[in-house]
């Protein structure tokens, strides 16, 4: 009998919870359950531990941690960075820079403001997905309020040059923000360094829990409040704190981060022989994302010929876990908006295949992928209706 073995390479999508961070999150749902607001001993220590998660994110970061507001995840920080900012400037203007290739988080914000009277610049991305600061230059206008552009894209895998294009903002008077939602855990994360006034990260894609974040607002950067009600995150985020999740938050980050710089040589290596494997193993097929400039753990192909859905049908059945795009978009069957943006032809953006690894990754996992993919590729195209061998 074949052994079915089962590989989880979407960890662009999220990643399992570690069991340190389950472990270090348990109490705080039972015996530890105390409202951090309360004036008891119980609440004290629900109260302590939210701090020092805050105190492990900021370090994390290279903030302080009165600079760290907790939130439901990267989708609330966006949105409160973006909407928050747009809301606090109005007066001073009414224009926002950013790409093509953000997530939804960002991009749909952005929607939103424009329907509100705001104008938006959607910066255009090169081949491999990267954004020219001198266009972030030529964009600016007095009345930009805002850059947003991200550190990594959670599609592709391309790194942004964002120290250079929050240099800019900065010269500019502008204010910057950028997601970072992927780029925790895979390289050094400093606010200072990328020149962020405002950043946002996620737990679930680093080892923590699900509908737990953070937003990064600099001391003195303007922001609306997102949630009006109760006192908590200094008054500008209401409602009782996520205990649980927040350790696990701050747990995670601490071992994400501490591990990274062997961690992320390990799994690049692995993503070089990934992609190496691939392209030399199959024909038509072409790596979508910068070749250096990249996540250490993305690998993102397309496959001439072949429908990205079909693909993931296939690898699903071999134990298989993998993405064509982001999972926010895959249920819809347009071409993603940002292999796209990139400028690839339909007939390539439709047949491409993400592949994210993780630490629990292994060379037999690697191994494996590399095996029965070309025979997948090759099966789909010779049913393919879009010609091909
Ligand atoms: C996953 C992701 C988000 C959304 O984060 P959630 O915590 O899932 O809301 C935002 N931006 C990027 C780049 C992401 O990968």
């Amino acid at each position: 009998m074949e052994q079915r073995r089962t590989v989880y390479m979407d960890h662009a999508a999220t990643t399992p919870v570690r069991q340190e961070v389950v472990e270090a999150m348990l109490p705080y749902f039972s015996e530890r359950f105390g409202n951090p607001s309360s004036l008891y001993a119980l609440a004290r220590e629900a109260k302590e531990a939210v701090e020092e998660a805050r105190g492990r994110v900021a370090a994390a970061i290279g903030g302080r941690p009165e600079e760290v507001f907790f939130t439901s995840g990267g989708t609330e920080s966006d949105n409160w960075a973006v909407k928050g900012v747009a809301a606090a400037l109005r007066k001073r203007g009414d224009h926002i820079i950013t790409s093509a290739i953000e997530h939804h988080a960002v991009l749909h914000p952005c929607e939103a403001l424009e329907k509100q009277g705001y104008r938006v610049t959607y910066l255009p991305v090169d081949e491999f997905g990267r954004v020219d600061p001198g266009a972030v230059e030529d964009a600016v206008t007095d009345r930009t309020i805002l850059v947003s552009v991200m550190a990594a894209n959670n599609e592709i895998g391309t790194v942004q040059p964002v120290a250079e294009i929050g240099r800019i903002a900065h010269d500019h008077g502008v204010l910057f923000h950028t997601d970072a939602v992927q780029a925790i855990g895979a390289y050094p994360v400093d606010v200072d360094g990328m020149g962020a006034d405002l950043l946002a990260l996620s737990a679930h894609k680093f080892g923590g829990p699900k509908g737990t974040g953070a937003l990064y607002i600099r001391r003195g950067t303007r922001v609306a409040t997102f949630m009006d009600g109760g006192a908590q995150e200094q008054g500008r985020r209401a409602g009782t704190e996520n205990v649980p999740g927040i350790v696990g938050l701050g747990r995670a980050i601490e071992l994400a981060v501490g591990e990274m710089p062997r961690s992320s040589a390990r799994i690049a290596a692995m993503r070089d022989r990934m992609i190496r494997g691939i392209l030399d193993a199959i024909p038509d097929t072409r790596l979508n994302g910068h070749p250096t400039e990249r996540l250490p753990n993305n690998v993102n192909v397309a496959f001439r010929y072949v429908e990205g859905e079909s693909i993931l049908l296939l690898l699903d059945s071999l134990g298989i876990a993998a993405s064509t795009g982001s999972a926010c978009t895959s249920a819809s069957l347009e071409p993603s908006h940002v292999l796209t943006a990139c400028g690839l032809p339909p007939e390539h953006a439709h047949g491409s295949l993400r592949l994210t690894l993780g630490p629990g990754n292994t060379g037999d996992d690697a191994e494996y992928v590399l095996t029965v993919l070309p025979g997948v590729i090759e099966r789909l195209r010779q049913m393919s209706p879009l010609g091909g061998r």
